[in-house]
């Protein structure tokens, strides 16, 4: 029976997808699967979309730029392992003296296992872009009235390995957020599910937005999921690439209440823990989306769209 599973298993990944015409014209294996070296083509419209999205910033956003690493106790203190320690990628180093070094790789130059002598370092690699921003304003002390916005973005990393070219292990999310009151940040998540829509439809995709929830791991994690929907806590700006049933989310709508408010004690003009929320675009799935609506020739792409996109 373990053999039949298995079996099914290795079909199933070899199962031809939708998206798998496009592989070849933006990407370029990199020996991993969702780890792929983007080709010019494909660059150069995650450049038009990043122009496009800055274009949309709101005035008094400040713009921010994050590596693909960031603090592994930050990330910890965001309660990230509660929700998706499945997910979480570790920088790991040979931290030993000369000799214990010396010796891992001695053993892989005898065809042995140097990684056994790996521990973590105080990196993680990124899984979101807006976790960085947080601390950062925390340390300003008390929010100005209005509450405060950034543009950030990064490189990101979530072990969630597969064929499929919309969903990568390393991608790049940009991210609009909201630090403020609770109206801050509903206004602020209203006008942008409003203005997302408008530039996705300006795009020529076809979509629809829907209620969501972060793929939480573990049975507990159901339970959370079920909670987020209810209370309507995410929406995703959904794209049907492959079916109906199973849109790819391009962009999501986050709203995170008083966590990171509480988390990193950051207090709103009026005393209370702040509410947060953001607005996050999937660069990489967006730019996956535009070529499998459009093709893959920019110039027999929508008029309207070239212009858009300053082509
Ligand atoms: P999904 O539902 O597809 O698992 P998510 O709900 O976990 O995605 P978010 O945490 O909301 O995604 O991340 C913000 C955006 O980043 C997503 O809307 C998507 O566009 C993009 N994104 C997330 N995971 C991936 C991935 N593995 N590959 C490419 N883009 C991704
Ligand atoms: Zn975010
Ligand atoms: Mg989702």
């Amino acid at each position: 029976m373990n053999i039949a599973v298995r079996t099914d298993k290795v079909a199933s990944t070899q199962l031809p997808d939708p998206l798998d015409h496009l592989a070849h014209k933006l990407f370029h294996h990199m020996g991993t699967d969702g780890v792929y070296a983007r080709t010019a083509l494909y660059e150069d419209v995650i450049e038009r979309l990043t122009a496009l999205i800055t274009r949309h910033r709101e005035a008094g956003t400040e713009t921010m730029r994050f590596p693909p690493v960031m603090n592994r106790a930050q990330l910890e203190k965001s309660g990230y392992l509660k929700s998706f320690p499945n997910l979480l990628g570790c920088v790991c180093g040979l931290h030993g003296t000369e000799r214990e070094i010396n010796a891992a790789v001695s053993r892989f130059d005898a065809g042995g296992d140097w990684t056994t002598s790996l521990s973590p370092a105080d990196l993680v690699l990124s899984p979101a872009a807006c976790y960085p921003v947080y601390p950062i304003a925390a340390a300003r002390g008390q929010l100005p009235q209005g509450g405060l916005r950034f543009d950030v973005a990064a490189d990101c990393f979530r072990r969630e390995p597969s064929r499929h070219l919309d969903r990568l292990q390393s991608f790049r999310m940009r991210e609009y957020v909201c630090i403020g009151s609770p109206d801050d940040v509903a206004d602020f998540r209203e006008r942008w599910m409003v203005r997302a829509q408008a530039i996705a439809r300006d795009l020529g995709l076809v979509f629809r937005v829907d209620y969501a929830s972060d793929p939480f791991f573990g049975r507990v994690g159901q339970m959370k999921a079920v909670s987020q929907k209810q209370q309507s806590l995410k929406f995703e700006l959904l794209v049907p690439l492959r079916s109906e049933e199973q849109a790819t989310a391009c962009m999501s709508f986050n709203y995170h209440r008083d966590h990171f408010g509480l988390t990193w004690d950051i207090k709103d003009a009026n005393g209370a823990p702040a509410h947060t929320g953001c607005v996050a675009f999937g660069m990489d799935r967006l730019a996956v989306a535009m070529f499998h609506t459009h093709g893959t020739e920019l110039a027999k792409w929508p008029a309207s769209v070239r212009e858009l996109l300053g082509m």
